[in-house]
């Protein structure tokens, strides 16, 4: 067998400590799962309905890379996020077995376009073109379960140009983790590789070209960055 045109690389993600990397499958994105976020965008808090939505895989930029301004927007927003990558999947998987299918935690950014989105939604639009842009996915190193165990109630931070922005802790997620992958597998057959970002808390905002982010999942995994 031949490919008829070069197929590209696999998005990759470096597993701090080693020299390996993680090769990213999906990337899968829970909204509205810290109350005080869904409050700040006008939205209502549905503990029965999660919501999901995509990056596509190659959307990944790994730490200290340099993210482009995006094209098509005049409100290109952060929202710092955990981020779960999986070593191995299934479907319907139940809530006590969902962490066993954890290899390696994470933080990231969840880039919006949120002139887009805002649109979309009033519209009842889907949110693709706000939100699996190229490079919407800034994600730090992974930290394997095997060296940090699970994350349990720690910070969540971000901060632009030394300035917090956003600051939580992971107690404060309407979904836990091991909730997320239990909806999730309900939707789709999860596989190892699959990536997902967690939720954002409240403090969403600008990024402009120049500014340089810094977020932290306190004692585990930090994010650098610049907006080129
Ligand atoms: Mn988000």
């Amino acid at each position: 067998m031949t490919y008829a045109i070069a197929p590209h690389a696999n998005a990759c993600v470096p597993v701090a400590g080693t020299d390996m990397r993680f090769p990213v499958h999906r990337i899968y994105c829970i909204g509205r799962n810290y109350a005080d976020h869904a409050h700040e965008m006008g939205s209502v808090v549905d503990r029965k309905n999660p919501i999901f939505f995509a990056k596509p895989a190659d959307a990944i930029v790994t730490s200290n890379g340099d993210v482009p301004y995006p094209p098509m927007t005049n409100e290109l927003h952060h929202e710092v996020e955990m981020i779960v990558a999986l070593a191995t999947g299934g479907r319907d998987i139940a809530v006590d077995d969902a962490l066993e299918h954890v290899y390696a935690y994470g933080v990231g950014l969840d880039l919006t376009r949120r002139d887009l989105q805002l649109i979309a939604k009033s519209k009842g639009n889907p949110w693709d073109t706000a939100k699996g842009f190229d490079c919407s996915a800034p994600v730090s190193d992974l930290h394997r379960v095997r060296d940090i165990g699970h994350p349990d109630c720690i910070g969540l931070r971000l901060s632009v140009n030394g300035e917090m922005r956003q600051q939580t802790e992971l107690g404060n997620m309407l979904f836990s983790v091991a909730e997320i992958i239990h909806e999730l597998s309900r939707f789709y057959e999860l596989k190892s590789g699959d990536l997902i970002f967690t939720g954002t808390p409240a403090g969403v905002a600008l990024l402009n070209r120049g500014d340089h982010f810094h977020a932290e999942l306190a004692g585990v995994a930090t994010l650098e960055g610049r907006i080129i």
